[in-house]
């Protein structure tokens, strides 16, 4: 029977029945074939050289195309588990696969594991086997086979029950493998690879499981390009937040006292209490009431929000009190919010109602994907939620978004991007049902966005179950995209928790709520901040403003005393070198802490009433008037400068 084969182009084409990929190829164009690694048969990657088996759409993968890379990757992490094989016979494996900037094998050795010492051995023998270019055949093993096969394999036979029967594998030389899907023709085009790094990964990412050894590695099919991938590799090492908040001692997280459970020290509180008392200022002057509320709640509470029945898999386990109480660590701030709203009757004359609060949640993220300050366990938001009559949502909307954008101002985070989220119009009984809200409100943000003149995507079905909502996007310094800020509309929990207020009719209406986040999490917006900066905080929020640094201890002390003081009644935070260390020694280390300003004084400076100021990355000082220095600083803080 012919294959009927859809290309790209939509064009159709007949093929003969046992037709591969290659042929296809062969078929289009010389160059084409040249560069083709594998194929696609409606979307699904297939092997270059086996017969397509039945009619579809079908794509040539080449080497330069995301897909080519993958199987680039895959064929890296196969290559990789031979190498291992043959350098340690009675090596175990787990999972091995293709991840978003390379790949990794994850390996378990009954004597001694593989550490990163032995990542050169590993890579010479790589390197052999793909010198050698033996032939990559694919391979079918019944099931009863690759059971026979991995009989002594603990993790690959777990494996084999979860594939299906018959598996498709690979055999190079002895050697048969079947976990990492799809390889290129030959191990050839594995020439230009580098294997990164060792870490643990628990067998299957359960805690409870064993700890295998998962090798990084990456690969691409030009040298150039692997050499601009170490490149970004070490930008993105010079600028993770964990080592950056090692290196300034901002905090630190230790799993043997809690995974996911951050320590701020003494220079990150000061950051995050310096953006605290920014962000609470600021919310207060535009309107909202902040407020303190307890972490934890009877868990009733979180039955009524519906985060009990929707959101458990994230929640920390009640905890049972033993007299018939139960009592949950919040998730979400909203119900608490709430409270406060139902506190009181309220009157359409209190409306828009703002409640805010920096507020502490909790959230039982899987151990894996703890990361720093990035994701954490226990975090504290700057929340917010208004409530409003539906004929006030686009005026609030507008009002909020015009906070966020003002504090983007503050914070110098220029890169961002909108993204209105509506209910997907084909699937309204997925949707919290309510025909006119939903319309309504669709219609007032979009109405919004264009009265302020900004650009926005829109997303349709991506709208929250409980109303519209939109996004603000930022890129990380790493180019990652992340939600910053979200303003969510929100017709559900006022209905579950029967809120209400009295009108000007007198009758009672229902409010809507808007959940809000202009900064995030203080512990995500740090990490961001770290990264963004490199460390080197501006003036306002730099842990330590400026270091001062007598010439001489005897002979400059008390002059550097007095100016001390006086940055310190001008509410800045400042610090006096008096170890007994050489000055260029202090200087230094005042740049590696990335301090904004390093102020050596001298003879010459206290004749002058003076102070000769090095600014954090210069590599000149400057003599300025003490007086005219301070109010230089005073005003970096005040203005948010850059400086
Ligand atoms: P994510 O998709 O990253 O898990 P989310 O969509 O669940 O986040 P929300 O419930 O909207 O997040 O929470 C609001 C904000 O809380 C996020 O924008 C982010 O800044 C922050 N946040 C969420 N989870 C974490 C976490 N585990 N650690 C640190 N900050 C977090
Ligand atoms: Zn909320």
């Amino acid at each position: 029977m012919a294959l009927e084969l859809i290309f790209p182009d939509g064009s159709a084409h007949s093929f003969p029945e046992g037709t591969t990929v290659k042929a296809v190829a062969d078929s289009i164009s010389n160059s084409l074939s040249k560069k083709a690694v594998a194929g696609k048969l409606d979307g699904a990657l297939i092997d270059l050289n086996l017969p397509i088996t039945e009619s579809g759409a079908v794509e040539i993968v080449t080497k330069d195309s995301d897909d080519g890379l993958r199987v680039l990757w895959q064929t890296g992490a196969f290559v990789l588990a031979a190498a291992l094989k043959e350098l340690y016979p009675n090596i175990h494996f787990g999972q091995g696969a293709a991840i978003e900037d390379g790949f990794y094998y994850d390996t378990d050795r009954e004597d001694g594991q593989v550490s990163e010492d032995d990542l050169e051995t590993i890579a010479q023998r790589m390197q052999k086997l793909v010198k050698a270019n033996a032939a990559l055949k694919p391979v079918t093993l019944s099931r009863a086979e690759a059971f026979e096969m991995f009989k002594n394999d603990p993790y690959k036979k777990q494996l084999v029950e979860a594939a299906g029967d018959p598996i498709q594998g690979y055999q190079l030389g002895d050697f048969v493998d079947f976990e990492s899907g799809v390889l290129a023709p030959s191990i050839s085009v594995l020439n230009h690879f580098s294997l990164l790094s060792v870490a643990g990964a628990y067998w299957q990412g359960k805690s409870s499981n064993p700890m295998l050894q998962r090798i990084y590695a990456t690969a691409y099919y030009k040298e150039a390009d692997l050499q601009a991938d170490e490149i970004r590799r070490q930008e993105a090492r010079d600028r993770d937040h964990r080592n950056i908040g090692r290196d300034l001692d901002l905090f630190f997280v230790d799993p043997e006292v809690g995974a996911g459970l951050p320590y701020w020290m003494p220079n990150g509180a000061t950051v995050r209490r310096t953006i605290e008392r920014y962000i609470v200022d600021k919310e207060v002057a535009d309107g909202y009431q902040h407020v303190y509320t307890p972490v934890l709640a009877n868990l009733d509470l979180y039955k009524t929000s519906g985060h009990w029945d929707h959101y458990r898999e994230d929640m920390f386990p009640p905890m049972d009190m033993g007299d018939g109480e139960m009592l949950e660590l919040r998730p979400m701030n909203c119900p608490s919010h709430i409270q406060i709203y139902k506190h009181h009757i309220r009157s359409y004359r209190e409306l828009p109602l703002r409640i805010a609060e920096l507020g502490m949640m909790h959230r039982y993220e899987k151990s894996g994907a703890l990361s720093g300050l990035q994701r954490v366990r226990e975090m504290t938001l700057n929340d917010g939620h208004t409530f409003v009559a539906l004929d006030q949502v686009q005026e609030e909307f507008k009002k909020i978004l015009a906070l966020i954008m003002d504090v983007y101002k503050d914070f110098n985070i220029n890169d961002y991007t909108f993204r209105l989220s509506y209910r997907d119009p084909a699937n309204t009984d997925k949707y919290f049902a309510d025909d006119e809200m939903w319309e309504r409100s669709q219609t007032m943000l979009k109405g919004a966005m264009d009265d302020m003149g900004l650009d926005y995507y829109e997303a349709e079905g991506e709208a929250a179950f409980y109303g519209p909502k939109l996004d603000i996007q930022t890129k990380t310094a790493l180019g990652n995209e992340e939600t910053m800020s979200t303003i969510q509309l929100d017709f559900m929990l006022p209905e579950r928790f029967e809120l209400s207020y009295v009108g000007n009719d007198g009758q009672e209406h229902r409010p809507v709520m808007i959940h809000r986040g202009i900064v995030g999490t203080m512990e995500r917006f740090i990490s961001y901040l770290i990264e963004m900066y490199k460390g080197a905080f501006p003036t306002w929020l730099a842990p330590t403003q400026a270091v001062l640094i007598p010439v001489n201890l005897d002979l400059h002390m008390d002059y550097v005393k007095d100016i001390q003081q006086k940055m310190i009644d001008a509410g800045l935070r400042v610090r006096v070198d008096d170890r007994n260390e050489k000055m260029g020694y202090k200087i230094r280390e005042a740049q590696t802490q990335k301090v904004p300003y390093t102020v050596v004084v001298g003879d010459k400076e206290m004749a002058d009433a003076a102070v000769s100021v090095r600014k954090y990355g210069e590599a000149n000082a400057e003599e300025e008037a003490a007086n005219m220095f301070i109010d230089s600083v005073v005003a970096d803080v005040k203005n948010y400068s850059r400086n």
